[in-house]
């Protein structure tokens, strides 16, 4: 059976026949066509490059293309965000390679240089490809990475002109060597920053300092290189842009590229039989549900793409469908995860391409080839985290002047079920911003000792590094590991490199080591930070779709020795958590509700675990831990209420621990809505009577030391944030509390106790005098 194309509202109305398949879908929203508009090539690009362009089938760009070209060639910081499929690459590639022709004019060949960041080296090799594709010869693009071998590495610091690396290689390779690489940085005309959506939280606020690093040395050697950055498409990517380079940026965000008309579901997984814990209703998961959808699509001689979370959950999918459809149709679907060889993902890619395979259930549509798109039909298993990676999956659907189908499958969570309650969250103005925070010090000392080691530091770095390099530095000075010099220059006087101190991708602390006993064999870390909740003593810990049982975590070693098991139960652990306000930065009231943003100290300590029934959730025991406490120092957001907000609220005293608990748990939820993180990247406490308040407090904080921006976007956008916190509890169908709303499975006191409705009322009574609430008052 040849793949055949429907349109895709007929598509949809087969899968939704039946009564009960009809009431899961919340949402249907129409996206027409778009039209692409064009524009001439700037004159500004060289004619061999437009000649390549054209032999590859761009006769002419589209809009956005020609106008980061031209933004490049003026030296502005400029971000390319728009859509997948869009052509970002050309949009900078012109202008990059224009220079570096002209460069290989010069005497030496090597007049100018140029530098490309990717986030992954996969993504590196693919536009090392690319950009062969449209080269003349005489320039000379290189990877460098980890992989490089070690007498190629020599040739490419010398001859290459234009350079394909990762934001870890240029930190731990390429500035700690600088003087190795003069004569590329002398040069260096541009620096590229692909995928720079994906430079969040922690991870991001290190690539921040990592590229101010590279400006610093690149002006010590006379150049001043321009930064083009594409994104996928996010709120305020030129904010973005300056956090992450430092420097004042303009955005390209108006998509020419044309687009055929898509019909994108939202669709929401009926409630089982299953009970979970408390007796909450549980509905099915959102895997199984897509393996239901995709036997049906596939059926229909539809070609369609699954994206799923895990690699386990892409074997489970693709096995689900398999089993549904028997032969001959079964051999037509395949799962498709990072970890393949690049060879067995090309072939997948081929037969997908061809229409000998039908469906492909998938992990991220980054590791997914760029030259699957086209598809009929795209479903996602749960909300991929953010807006930019949802459109990016979406946009692997659609052929030119065809329609296509995406569906989005809720997930049993706050988020995943506001989502497909709120369409307008996801279909009107882009919501959530690409968040960083440089200026956390825990983060910038580091850089600041690696900076050092690279080049003294002088008066002068001070502005560049920003705001908190001066009180740091003194300090730095105190624990021995710069040493002032002549007046104000700061040298790093340590034998070790300083560069080997940060891991960009590390989260702080050694992380423990997952160890089978029985083999010795290593089989994965677990991050410092998570180890006492999730490798304790006594847990039980599920690695790659097995089951182990941690006989011991010892913590002096940070390994964790665990055994195959096949136990009928989980472990949840129970934890204490205590937090307290080292300072308030910024406070707003509404009426005599208050919000603040500031600095806290949060001491938390697993005291012990619950042991679970896997079927039923029932409990079967609690088991007593002695792990020592954990102190974290971050940044956090928290609100308070006055004892006549509560009368009015009707929340006596006694509903008041379950009111605020309910809230905090709902509001970490739907914080990844407006800032690019997950919930387990932040924290809750929520306290009746706070020592520090003397107020009932409800306090949201990043989970990492000295903070990761995520809680100041929460203050920033509090009241859109808590309005939708409010909405999603108000809106559960649930009694008394569920997955899809007030439990969280993080929680370390066991989901104890939650009050949805007195939560409720206490997040009107917070929202009544808000700045948007009393406007819409004062309007009726
Ligand atoms: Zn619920
Ligand atoms: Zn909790």
């Amino acid at each position: 059976m040849p793949p055949r194309h429907r349109p895709p509202e007929a598509l949809l109305a087969a899968l939704t026949t039946g009564r009960s398949r009809s009431e899961r879908l919340t949402h249907t929203e129409h996206l027409p066509a778009r039209p692409a508009r064009h524009s001439s090539w700037p004159d500004s690009i060289r004619p061999e490059i437009v000649a390549s362009a054209q032999a590859l089938g761009v006769e002419r760009p589209w809009a956005h293309q020609a106008e980061a070209m031209k933004l490049a060639k003026t030296g502005q910081t400029m971000v390319l965000a728009t859509g997948t499929a869009s052509g970002k690459s050309l949009g900078y590639l012109a202008p990059v390679l224009s220079d570096l022709l002209d460069g290989t004019e010069a005497p030496n060949g090597r007049g100018a240089t140029a530098l490309y960041l990717a986030p992954t080296k996969a993504l590196a090799a693919d536009q090392r490809r690319r950009a062969a594709e449209l080269v003349p010869s005489r320039v000379r693009p290189a990877l460098y990475d980890g992989d490089t071998p070690p007498e190629e590495r020599e040739w490419v610091r010398q001859y290459a002109s234009y350079v394909l690396t990762n934001p870890d290689m240029l930190h731990r390779g390429i500035l700690p060597a600088h003087a190795r690489w003069s004569s590329f940085l002398k040069a260096l005309k541009y620096v590229v920053v692909d995928e720079c959506h994906s430079y969040r939280g922690v991870f991001g606020s290190h690539v921040a300092q990592v590229v101010r690093r590279l400006r610093r040395l690149c002006a010590r050697y006379g150049s001043e290189p321009v930064f083009l950055l594409a994104s996928a498409t996010t709120a305020d990517p030129a904010t973005t842009a300056e956090r992450l380079t430092g420097l004042p940026a303009v955005a390209v965000t108006e998509d020419a590229s044309p687009r055929g008309p898509l019909v994108f579901a939202l669709w929401e997984p009926p409630l089982t039989e299953n009970v979970g814990e408390h007796g909450a209703p549980v509905r099915r998961t959102a895997t199984a549900e897509a393996g239901y959808l995709l036997t049906d699509l596939v059926e229909a001689g539809t070609r369609t793409v699954v994206f799923v979370r895990s690699r386990r959950a892409a074997e489970l999918v693709a096995l689900q469908a398999q089993d549904q459809l028997g032969a001959p149709l079964a051999a037509r679907v395949a799962a498709y995860r990072g970890g393949y060889l690049a060879e067995e993902r090309r072939s997948l890619e081929r037969a997908l391409y061809s229409g000998r395979l039908l469906g492909l259930a998938s992990t991220s549509a980054l590791e997914l080839g760029v030259d699957v798109s086209g598809l009929d039909a795209v479903l996602m298993a749960g909300y991929p985290g953010t807006r930019a990676s949802l459109w990016q999956q979406a946009g692997r659907a659609g052929r030119e002047g065809q329609g296509a189908l995406a569906v989005l499958i809720a997930r049993d969570d706050p988020l995943d079920t506001y989502l497909v309650h709120h369409p307008e969250a996801l279909f009107a103005n882009p919501v959530e911003a690409t968040v960083l925070d440089p200026d956390n010090p825990h983060i910038l000392a580091p850089h600041l000792c690696a900076a050092a080691a690279e080049l003294p530091l002088g008066e002068s770095d001070l502005h560049l590094f920003g705001p908190s390099t001066a009180q740091l530095l003194p300090v730095l000075e105190k624990r021995g590991l710069l040493r002032r010099r002549g007046g104000n220059s700061w040298y790093w006087t340590r034998r070790e490199r300083a560069a080997d101190a940060v891991d960009l991708r590390g989260s702080g602390g050694n992380p423990v080591q997952i160890v089978e006993s029985s083999t010795g064999r290593l089989l994965g870390t677990v991050d410092a930070s998570a180890a006492h909740t999730t490798v304790h003593t006594g847990a039980v810990h599920l690695h790659q779709g097995r089951t182990y049982l941690v006989q011991d975590l010892d913590l002096e070693t940070s390994v964790a020795l665990v055994e195959q098991a096949d136990p009928s139960y989980t472990t949840a652990a129970r934890d204490i958590t205590s937090i307290s306000v080292l300072g308030t930065d910024t406070t707003i009231d509404w009426g005599e509700a208050r919000l603040c943003f500031g600095s806290v100290e949060v001491v938390n300590q697993v005291v012990g675990y619950l042991r679970k029934r896997i079927a039923t959730g029932e409990v079967l025991g609690e088991t007593k831990l002695d792990l020592p406490p954990r102190t974290l120092r971050t940044r956090a957001v928290w609100w308070t209420v006055t004892e006549d907000q509560l009368l009015d609220a009707e929340i006596p005293f006694d509903q008041l621990p379950g009111a605020a608990h309910a809230a905090e748990h709902a509001s970490i939820g739907l914080l990844p809505l407006f800032a690019t993180c997950d919930r387990w990247d932040i924290g809750g406490v929520s306290v009746p009577l706070h020592p520090d308040t003397q107020l009932p407090t409800v306090f949201v904080y990043d989970g990492h030391s000295g903070g990761a921006g995520f809680a100041e976007r929460g203050f920033q956008r509090a009241e859109q944030w808590l309005t939708a916190t409010r909405d999603a509890i108000a809106a559960c169908e649930c009694d008394r509390g569920c997955p899809s709303c007030v439990q969280s499975p993080k929680c370390g006191n066991g989901n104890d106790p939650l009050d949805k409705a007195a939560a409720v009322r206490l997040l009107d009574v917070l929202l009544a005098d808000a700045p948007g609430r009393a406007a819409q008052a004062g309007d009726g």
